[in-house]
């Protein structure tokens, strides 16, 4: 099946022709013509199957052009680097069509979303917080909505937006089209579709636990956080194999210790984002890495769910997920579009259960490669790793040798007390300290 065997526009066939979009994936095959007829539809659907293009396209075609430029589509989205590639993703396919649509996101001023709201608008795609909060204050009229949409409700429930959810969808016009997607059926999505929906659809695009077949699976088994990353180190350096390498951490303060430990190699080449990254450093971290300028990129979880990120030829896990389906949405993020990816884990002897679930879930062993010769195993643990010690992801009272406070409250006080100039002294300090430190390693 072709796209021009959908009953699409003109324009909308002439913008798909242009983005180099042809046939249609699974979900956006079975998904176009029930959207059409209507119906309320509930897509289980991982990132990379195309679900994004698959409630776009029906629910433009439907659009109709009204001269009182008030919202008749609203998308509710988890994250900010979501709105933006939703928004980006309207772009593309009406470039031809004259329809305006606008992102909306916590943690900038609210003027400017105000003001794009009164030069009015067809589409609004927003984190539920900053919708909620415009519609509050005046700004936002939902009366012409008819088709509403919620992306990624797993996360959108599991970042707590509950609350704002409920309180959006009552006050919106009782006919309307409600569309839902989401990677894992929780309890908690099945309470909003018992809540929201009359007799929907559901249309399932790749059972979760039916990992993309195109991509190779490994596993490193490696005692340790530090033994970690000096495999990730290693495995970095072949840079002909490791293109485009996306490194998963399991929290904030582990992803930075990554970035660190690998920045006297790839200074050049790595960017890390996570929650505490200013919104701008997240937006161009993710730009250089879509534009090649970057050949690795640190995230954790959270912030990578649903980010659109093409062409990665490696995810690495520096962590097991603690969940099976988290672990296929990470893998899922290479080996999109019909390309071949790599996944690899890096599994220490308690995560090795992790794992099990992983395979019991997608019904396939992951084969286990051996450690190689090169790289250096330590015994050091990190806190997190200590017998008995459990202690929260950010928060640990580990003070660097030589100093006295702790790792985030130092980063918080570089950033609050120092100037410019002296942070890029000290940058440049450290940046030295780092390179003799590299020249007696090598001695
Ligand atoms: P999504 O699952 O919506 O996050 O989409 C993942 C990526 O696949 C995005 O970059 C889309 O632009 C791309 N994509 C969506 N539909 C198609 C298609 N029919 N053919 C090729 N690429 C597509």
């Amino acid at each position: 099946m072709k796209f021009t065997d959908f009953n699409l526009s003109k324009s909308q066939l002439k913008s798909l022709a242009d983005a180099g979009l042809e046939t249609p994936t699974p979900i956006q095959e079975r998904a176009f013509s029930v959207i059409m007829s209507g119906k309320d539809v509930i897509g289980i659907a991982q990132t990379g199957t195309g679900k994004t293009l698959a409630y776009l396209l029906p629910v433009l075609r439907m659009w109709k052009f009204q001269k009182h430029r008030l919202p008749q589509v609203l998308i509710m989205v988890p994250t900010r680097e979501l709105v933006m590639q939703v928004v980006e993703e309207i772009e593309r396919i009406t470039s031809y069509q004259n329809v305006a649509a606008v992102g909306v996101f916590g943690g900038v001023n609210m003027k400017r979303h105000q003001a794009a709201i009164e030069d009015g608008l067809d589409v609004l795609v927003g984190t539920p917080g900053r919708i909620f909060d415009l519609a509050l204050q005046g700004s936002l009229r939902f009366k012409e909505i008819r088709h509403l949409i919620l992306d990624e409700v797993d996360e959108l429930l599991a970042l707590g937006f509950r609350p704002q959810l409920t309180k959006i969808i009552d006050i919106l016009p009782k006919k309307r089209q409600n569309l839902l997607f989401s990677a894992t059926m929780t309890e908690d999505v099945q309470e909003v579709i018992d809540t929201t929906f009359d007799y929907p659809v559901i249309i399932e695009a790749a059972r979760v636990g039916t990992p993309l077949e195109n991509i190779a699976q490994a596993v490193y088994n490696v005692p340790n956080y530090k033994t970690k990353l000096n495999l990730l180190q290693y495995l970095l350096q072949d840079k002909e194999t490791y293109q485009r390498v996306l490194v998963f951490a399991p929290s904030k303060r582990l992803a930075d210790m990554a970035y660190e430990q690998l920045l006297v190699d790839f200074e050049e080449e790595m960017g890390v984002i996570h929650g505490n990254k200013s919104q701008n450093f997240r937006f161009e971290s993710l730009r250089k890495f879509h534009a090649g300028e970057i050949r690795i990129l640190i995230a954790t979880d959270l912030i990578s769910r649903g980010m659109d990120i093409d062409d990665v030829s490696h995810v690495i896990n520096l962590d097991t997920p603690t969940t099976a389906e988290d672990y296929i949405h990470r893998i899922g993020r290479t080996g999109r579009a019909d390309k071949d990816g790599i996944a690899i884990t890096f599994v220490r002897e308690e995560e090795q259960e992790l794992l099990q679930a992983a395979e019991a879930l997608m019904q396939k062993t992951v084969e286990v490669l051996p450690m190689p010769e090169e790289v250096e195993v330590t015994e050091e643990l990190i806190p997190e790793e200590m017998p008995n010690l459990r202690v929260p992801n950010v928060r640990v009272k580990m003070a660097p040798r030589g100093e006295g406070a702790f790792h985030e409250k130092k980063y918080k006080n570089t950033k609050v007390n120092l100037t410019r100039r002296e942070l890029e002294e000290k940058r440049g300090r450290k940046k030295a300290d780092r390179r003799s430190k590299k020249k007696k390693k090598k001695r």
